[in-house]
């Protein structure tokens, strides 16, 4: 299987994690991909390879080398954003750039454009991996999964290039903030890991995000509006007063680098109770 083969396998698994479930993995989906994956690198012949109940998969590539070497761990995540679908995701292959709008959905005119992405110029001349528009496409964070299978095939094939003991570790709900939560990092066993979880070809990165997450509840009164004068409490009209009081500039659309910010990521309302998600 090539990397683009493996890569269009991978996402065509609903691996969508859940912030509700509050179990490990939080969907079953996570973890049919896993025994997938589980069966991939048993198949391709690699050693010391673990599941756990969690839904944290562990594989290892020995040493090829007498050397002594430190193990070093690669590691990608399994789940993708419970912010939209990652179910039937139907990818096309846009070949060769051209650098100019590409339309994902003609009928609801989702448009993937280089006015707002200027970033997509940097592509001109690849083949570009893209939706229908309507679900996610999963490379974050498939194609660290398929890249570090890839890798390792790649090094099977290749005994010429001389390594020390790799581990691989695949792990679920990333995205909700409880990726490295269960991770057992004793039994992976390594001196140091990479993630492969990043933006552009070449970048490393050292440091990571570190945010807090918040469910705030506004409890109101609901009363017949015809008799409400005096009594009604519109918990709505609560939460959205909360809202304007917090720094209108400090939004994820308003900042950059180092800079923090409240991101607002859902709201439910009625006049009896109103929650909003940070
Ligand atoms: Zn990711």
């Amino acid at each position: 299987m090539t990397l683009v083969e493996r890569f269009l396998k991978y996402v065509s698994f609903d691996t969508q994690s859940s912030e509700e479930t509050g179990v490990t993995p939080s969907t079953p989906g996570q973890m049919v991909f896993a025994w997938y994956l589980k069966e991939e690198l048993e198949s391709l012949g690699l050693e010391e390879i673990s599941l756990d109940e969690n839904g944290y998969l562990f594989a290892t590539l020995p040493a090829n080398t007498d050397k002594p070497l430190p193990v070093i761990g690669f590691i990608a995540h399994m789940d993708t954003s419970p912010d939209m679908s990652g179910k039937n995701v139907s990818p096309r292959i846009v070949q060769n750039y051209d650098g100019k709008d590409i339309v994902l959905c003609a009928e609801e005119n989702v448009v993937l454009s280089p006015t707002q992405f200027p970033e997509l110029l940097g592509h001109q001349g690849e083949d570009l991996i893209v939706t229908d528009g309507k679900t996610l496409l999963g490379a974050d964070d498939k194609a660290g999964i398929a890249e570090i299978v890839s890798a390792v095939v790649y090094l099977k094939e290749h005994p010429e290039i001389k390594h020390g003991k790799i581990r691989i570790g695949f792990n679920p709900d990333e995205e909700i903030g409880l990726g490295a939560h269960k991770f057992n990092v004793e039994q992976f066993g390594c001196e140091w890991a990479y993630t492969m979880d990043g933006g552009e070809v070449g970048e490393l990165e050292f440091e990571n995000f570190n945010a807090a997450s918040a469910k705030i509840s506004f409890k109101g009164r609901n009363v017949h509006p015809g008799y409400a004068k005096n009594k009604m409490i519109n918990s709505i009209r609560i939460a959205n007063r909360f809202m304007s009081m917090l720094p209108a500039d400090e939004a994820p659309e308003h900042t950059e680098g180092y800079e923090g910010f409240y991101h607002l990521i859902g709201i439910t309302g009625e006049v009896e109770q109103t929650t909003l998600s940070y």
